[in-house]
């Protein structure tokens, strides 16, 4: 049984990296030079940029894989201060409650939603078809909380819109606490999921952990786009263009670990209803923008992990990770980095900014909200991702639907539309698939 694995972003790298260990032969195609799709570090003028995942959330997964690839020592935590969060609120920053408990003693929230927070509890649970994440949480806290804490940590996380992504999709885990207990607080208490789970980056940057895995790989072909996909006699033919030339492969089982339109390309003539679901994921562009200061002309102390700017607040940027606090290195010790997100769902307009104005908006808005005395910036950097986020509401349920009936005929996905968009979801996502494909191998059966 042999393998195409059609990506090497995060969710191909792992899904091969476990394929491999398992002894599954597959071939890992990567249309680019280098592999880590999203994850991308660059190295400019003494600076270093995220342009896609700027920290992790450490899991089980991810901490065996770090130790087998040998990464102990790369692993840098983020500094104590994460813990603070900021949301923009009446044009000034303020610390959003970090503990169901601090919500309820924190002046973030007025009286009537502190009331409704504390009577939580007593709001029935019920299954409302298609429910969105807005009126999930409008149902149970109040129209107050989805406008200054769901709001912003939707945006945080998917760059999305908590009037269109689906609770049961995009927050599963609170949806379940609902249902599981009656109320989501009783969930968070239970589970101790207020306690942040630790966070970290590498001391060179996330591309350390893509090349890392690379390394490792026996079968990656990078610079290898695959063009068209087709199958005869239950096999699955690659056609991939290497540099001009084109090579026909066969293989028994075929992996989408794809961005959901390159997928949709892909399988247009095989399976034209998957194809079309795919089409319909929506993917909202997203810039992100380096801006460095002398800290000395930075009026803020930065005491945290970032600020978000909720759209009640009516911002250019989605908000801002405030880098230089998180990690040392990243830029000179007498600077500070913002890296500053927009566009996403809400914002989509802004992202499609003429790269002058993009940067001078956002220096503009830095400027304005952190008390920053320079006219301007040090060093300044635009990257768009015009495909960004997968979005996670009514049209990702066809796509979902789908792939789990594809299975059957061989084809499965690992990529962020199916797996979570986090790369610790993708990464969880990729091991449990390496373990479903093993046992479709005829040495799996045979052992059982
Ligand atoms: C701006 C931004 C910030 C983010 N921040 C965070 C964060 O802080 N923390 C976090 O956990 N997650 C974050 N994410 C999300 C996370 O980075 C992604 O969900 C994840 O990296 C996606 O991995 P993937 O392998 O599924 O897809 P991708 O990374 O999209 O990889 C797909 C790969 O397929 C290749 N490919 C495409 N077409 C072909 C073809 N025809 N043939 C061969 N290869 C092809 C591409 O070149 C690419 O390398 C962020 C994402 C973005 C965009």
């Amino acid at each position: 049984m042999k393998v195409a694995i059609i990506g090497a972003g995060i969710s191909g790298l792992a899904l091969a990296y476990y394929l491999q260990k398992l002894g599954v032969p597959y071939d890992l195609f990567e249309a680019g030079e280098h592999v880590g799709g999203n994850i991308r570090t660059v190295h400019q003028k003494g600076y270093l940029l995220e342009l896609g995942p700027n920290s992790l959330q450490l899991s089980d997964e991810l901490q065996e894989l770090i130790t087998e690839l040998k990464l102990e020592h790369e692993v840098v935590p983020t500094a104590d201060v994460s813990n603070n969060r900021f949301v923009l609120r009446d044009g000034t920053y303020q610390k959003l409650p970090s503990s169901p408990f601090s919500f309820v003693t924190n002046t973030f929230f007025s009286w009537k939603t502190k009331k409704r927070i504390l009577q939580e509890r007593e709001v029935p649970p019920a299954q409302v078809p298609n429910e969105t994440v807005s009126q999930f949480f409008e149902r149970r806290f109040g129209r107050e909380v989805v406008d200054y804490a769901v709001d912003p940590f939707v945006t945080g996380i998917y760059g999305g819109d908590p009037d269109k992504l689906l609770v049961e999709k995009a927050l599963p885990k609170l949806k379940e606490f609902e249902t599981k207990y009656g109320s989501v607080l009783k969930g968070l208490v239970k589970h101790n999921t207020a306690a942040r789970q630790k966070t970290f980056s590498f001391a060179n940057g996330m591309s350390t952990l893509p090349n890392a895995i690379a390394e490792k790989l026996i079968s990656l072909h990078t610079e290898c786009r695959v063009d068209i996909v087709t199958r005869s006699q239950g096999k699955y033919i690659i056609c991939c263009d290497t540099a001009g030339e084109h090579d026909n492969e066969e293989y028994d089982l075929l992996v989408l670990a794809l961005p959901a339109h390159h997928a949709a390309d892909l399988l247009h003539h095989t399976f034209p209803g998957m194809s079309a679901a795919l089409q319909n994921i929506n993917y909202p562009p997203m810039a992100v923008v380096h801006s460095v200061y002398n800290r000395s002309e930075v009026g803020h102390s930065l005491n945290g992990f970032g600020a978000l700017n909720p759209k009640a607040e009516d911002s250019f940027t989605a908000g801002s990770i405030w880098t230089s606090s998180l990690f040392d290195g990243r830029c000179r010790p007498h600077e500070v980095m913002f890296t500053t997100f927009v566009g996403g769902a809400q914002y989509e307009q802004h992202a499609h900014t003429e790269t002058e104005t993009l940067l001078q908006n956002v220096h503009n808005e830095l400027r304005e909200k952190y008390d920053i005395k320079s006219e301007e910036p040090v060093f300044q950097h635009a990257h768009v991702w015009q495909q960004a986020i997968p979005q996670y509401d009514l049209y990702i349920e066809d796509a979902h639907l789908m792939a789990q009936m594809l299975e059957k005929e061989g084809v499965y996905s690992a990529a962020n539309w199916q797996a979570g968009v986090s790369v610790t979801s993708c990464i969880r996502y990729a091991k449990e698939l390496a373990y479903k494909i093993n046992l479709r191998s005829p040495s799996s059966r045979i052992a059982d």
